[in-house]
């Protein structure tokens, strides 16, 4: 079950979108793995993703699931910066650090990075991020890899956990040193 999941894994596109209806790559790869998932339900990979999927795991190709989205071009996220308020709500959904900047100050995103999985629109208080087809842009750039997303994904969680763990150190010491004022 294990290396089937990996395989599975392996296959995706590494958006972290979670279109599939599941949070991130991964879980929707332990899914399909334990037989619990259909292996349409994937927009950034599409058609592609659903026939190498269905290669590895001996089952019949489907049609894209559309309730979970539909196949596009590839798009990238924009900033108007001229509206940016520099809250920086933006920065911690993005599962590849694609969006620079810091509080108070103009954020914007490097297209290099943005896999357009439009995680970073819901949180913008002032409705300053859009999604545009990267063929748009005036400035040309590929489309980053899975790998390249894999990776920049790994590092965002490896760091993610640990400000959660430094947030839970200075907690317990918090609570601790009331613990001691009260006795
Ligand atoms: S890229 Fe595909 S598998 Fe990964 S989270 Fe998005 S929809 Fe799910
Ligand atoms: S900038 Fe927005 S759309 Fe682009 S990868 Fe980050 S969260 Fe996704
Ligand atoms: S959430 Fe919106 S307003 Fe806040 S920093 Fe990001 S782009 Fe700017």
């Amino acid at each position: 079950m294990r290396a089937d999941a990996d395989r599975i894994h392996a296959l995706l596109p590494q958006t972290q979108c979670t279109r599939c209806g599941y949070q991130g790559c991964r879980p929707y790869a332990e899914v399909i793995a334990a037989g619990e998932a259909a292996i349409n339900r994937c927009p950034p990979g599409g058609a592609v993703t659903i026939d190498r999927l269905a290669a590895l795991l001996s089952r019949d190709p489907l049609p894209l699931d559309e309730t979970c989205g539909a196949e596009g071009p590839p798009t990238v996220a924009v900033i108007d910066e001229s509206k940016c308020i520099g809250c920086a709500r933006c920065l911690p959904p993005c599962p590849v650090d694609a969006i620079v900047g810091a509080q108070r100050q103009m954020h914007t995103i490097i297209n290099d990075l943005c896999t357009g999985c439009e995680l970073c629109i819901a949180p913008c208080p002032v409705d300053c991020i859009r999604i545009v087809p990267r063929a748009s842009l005036v400035t040309l750039s590929a489309e980053p890899s899975a790998e390249s997303n894999l990776r920049r994904f790994e590092s965002h969680e490896a760091r993610r956990g640990l400000r959660e763990a430094e947030r839970r150190r200075l907690l317990d010491e918090r609570k601790q040193r009331v613990s001691r004022t009260l006795v």
